[in-house]
């Protein structure tokens, strides 16, 4: 359980962290990248640099099911096109890796044998089926896991398991009744009730994958970052995650959680959808400063119909300008 290759590498991102600020790109090689991927990815990147960060590239390949073989590199290739660059990452290696979320599954293990060791962990039966039956009321798109499992001692979990013989259980962590308070540098402060809004969430799924929430964060605390620029559709995560480095003992990052691009009908743009992709306006032709100008345009941060390079799109503002553009994009404020 001291597992020296977690403790050595939460030290050495201690020291980095320390010595200034550090930012990550977090894409899933699950398919092309969409034009909203590209230009929360943009945002990321102009964040970092204006920031004077290092910037991590983290390949976030953990559900392996969803994973699509070239996507990996396709991404890497498609954001070296659009003008980005990055300091650390799975093609250019460094001090914190891996950079590959399927090749990090000991630090998830480490962490979730740390959290069980505490009794904060017990495994859950429950099908999503039996949650919908249980929960009370659903907050939003989440479910609130009603305390089924947690409830059960020895003898309840071994009857279970005797029930549904062919499922295996995932694993979830006990939520604190727990208001958890978010100063999100584009949404302002946000509050999120985890026991109420969200309940125990898993921590390891039912087919044996580490869960979203537990890798972020166990990644974020070993590469060291200090700031999180990301879409806002993972804003409702944020709350589990700073619990989770609470446990840790991982101080929390500044987060800032920017709009999604929405495609021509109002839609959040998905993969799944086949929303147009970065490959397929390099495949028609279409040059990288009219990309990156159009990405910038329908943020406010660049004129529209205006063509430039990432480069020269960090020229043009500093960190308060690009705040101002994506709080007024949010709805926050209004344009100066
Ligand atoms: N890999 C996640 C995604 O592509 C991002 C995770 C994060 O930024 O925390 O949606």
């Amino acid at each position: 359980m001291n597992d020296p290759t977690f403790d050595s590498l939460f030290a050495r991102a201690a020291e980095r962290r320390a010595a200034g600020p550090r930012c990550r790109f977090a894409p899933s090689p699950t398919g092309p990248l969409h034009l909203g991927n590209a230009r929360s990815l943009l945002l990321a990147w102009l964040h970092a640099r204006l920031l004077g960060a290092d910037l991590v590239m983290r390949m976030e390949d953990l559900d392996r099911p969803r994973v699509k073989a070239g996507s990996a590199a396709q991404i890497l290739d498609d954001l070296r096109w659009l003008g980005l660059d990055w300091d650390e990452g799975p093609d250019i290696g460094g001090p914190l890796g891996d950079y590959t979320q399927s090749r990090r599954d000991a630090l998830y293990q480490t962490a979730l044998d740390r959290l069980i060791a505490r009794d904060l962990v017990f495994p859950c039966f429950c099908s999503r089926k039996d949650i919908e039956r249980a929960a009370s009321a659903p907050h939003g798109h989440t479910l609130t896991y009603p305390g089924t499992c947690r409830r059960l001692d020895e003898a309840g979990r071994f009857a279970a398991q005797a029930r549904h013989p062919d499922r295996r259980p995932g694993f979830r962590l006990v939520v604190p009744d727990r208001v958890v308070t978010v100063e999100d540098a584009v949404l302002g402060v946000q509050r999120q009730d985890l026991r109420r809004e969200v309940g125990d969430f898993v921590v390891r799924r039912s087919d044996g994958l580490f869960a979203y929430q537990l890798a972020v964060t166990v990644d974020d605390a070993l590469m060291g970052i200090t700031h999180i620029l990301r879409g806002e559709d993972l804003f409702p995560s944020t709350p589990r995650q700073i619990y989770l480095w609470d446990l840790l003992g991982y101080s929390c990052p500044e987060f800032w959680h920017v709009p999604l691009m929405l495609d021509p009908a109002g839609k959040k743009m998905s993969k799944r959808d086949g929303s147009a992709s970065i490959a397929e306006f390099r495949n028609d032709g279409g040059r990288p400063e009219v990309l990156v100008g159009q990405l910038a345009a329908s943020l406010g941060l660049a004129e529209s119909g205006q063509a430039l390079s990432a480069r020269e799109l960090l020229g043009s503002h500093d960190l308060s300008s690009l705040n101002r553009c994506l709080a007024t994009a949010a709805g926050r404020v209004s344009p100066a």
